[in-house]
């Protein structure tokens, strides 16, 4: 049985404030010999350009290998290629390929030039400019604008099939989801590894408004943990740490071997969980399934 590997996002800081938990948070982390770090682009308010910034400036400062992410909606092909040809030139060899959300500016950027129309096409321009280890997304619950579980199956395939190396999913709470998720992939023939998507718990007013964004499930029992703790720091810190552990376990019961940790910036330590499996070292990603 293979160990776990951890890959870690982060999104690119807004403030001076920001930038400095960032960096402390980018500095703890390495001591936990991750997979590698993602950072998003335009996510969470964030400015693109900040994150292209953020980006090179991780490829350079950071031992841990850096996965840019990057969203076609609302550039032309040229716009984004030339943000891809950056990363390259930088030494950034992992892209996390999304369609994002920004449909407006797609019109406008439909009127200054050509654009990619899908993911799959966008991953095929992507590999034209460097053998990029590609990550693309996942959801297990559904994404919200799926016309059904089937379909939102069969797009991931199409991505996978277009030359991702694997699926990040959208943070789920429900370890019975991922494996009902994975089976029903590896029933149309997906053999790409599915990367949990883990977002701690740490503020459950926020986390259960973002699941709501997101189309993610909250289940009742996660409601029953936390609602009745949810101003209360201290327990609440407590009560993160402990269900972080036990969902990873329950995760790696499931075969899962991936986690990808969503930050949001801060710390997460887990080292402590699935001690019974994890050794010291973490596997490298090339060796995990
Ligand atoms: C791991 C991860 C990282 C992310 N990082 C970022 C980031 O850095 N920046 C950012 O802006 N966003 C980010 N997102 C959000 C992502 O851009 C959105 O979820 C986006 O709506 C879909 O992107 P996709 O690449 O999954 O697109 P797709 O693969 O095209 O879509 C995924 C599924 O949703 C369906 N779908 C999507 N849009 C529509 C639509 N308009 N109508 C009908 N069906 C639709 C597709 O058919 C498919 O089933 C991230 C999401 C995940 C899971």
């Amino acid at each position: 049985m293979t160990n776990p590997v951890f890959s870690y996002e982060l999104f690119p800081p807004r403030t001076q404030l920001g930038e400095r938990r960032f960096w402390r948070t980018v500095g703890r982390l390495e001591a936990q010999e991750a997979a590698f770090f993602s950072i998003t682009y335009g996510a969470l308010g964030s400015a693109q350009s900040q994150s292209v910034e953020t980006v090179e400036f991780a490829a350079k400062e950071c031992e841990t290998p850096i996965a840019a992410h990057l969203t076609f909606e609302g550039s032309t092909k040229d716009e984004i290629n030339a943000v891809a040809t950056r990363y390259r030139d930088a030494g950034v060899d992992r892209i996390v390929a999304l369609r994002g959300d920004a449909r407006e500016e797609s019109e406008l950027a439909s009127k200054r030039g050509e654009c990619y129309k899908s993911v799959p096409e966008f991953i095929s321009g992507l590999l034209e400019i460097h053998p990029f280890d590609i990550s693309v997304a996942c959801y297990p619950d559904g994404h919200p604008k799926a016309s059904n579980p089937k379909a939102d199956l069969l797009a991931l395939k199409e991505k996978l099939d277009a030359g991702a190396n694997r699926a990040i999913s959208q943070f789920f709470f429900d370890a019975d989801d991922y494996q009902r998720f994975r089976d029903q992939a590896g029933a149309i023939g997906i053999t790409a590894p599915i990367v949990a998507g883990v977002l701690p718990i740490r503020d459950f007013n926020k986390v259960a408004s973002f699941a709501e964004k997101c189309g993610t499930r909250v289940p009742q029992s996660l409601i029953d943990m936390f609602a009745p703790i949810a101003d209360d720091r201290d327990a609440m810190a407590k009560m993160s740490q402990h269900q972080l552990d036990a969902f990873i376990d329950r995760l790696i019961d499931k075969d899962c071997r991936h986690f990808h940790i969503y930050t949001l910036n801060q710390m997460v330590n887990v080292k402590r969980c699935s001690q019974k499996q994890m050794s010291n070292s973490v596997m490298p990603l090339e060796l995990s399934a």
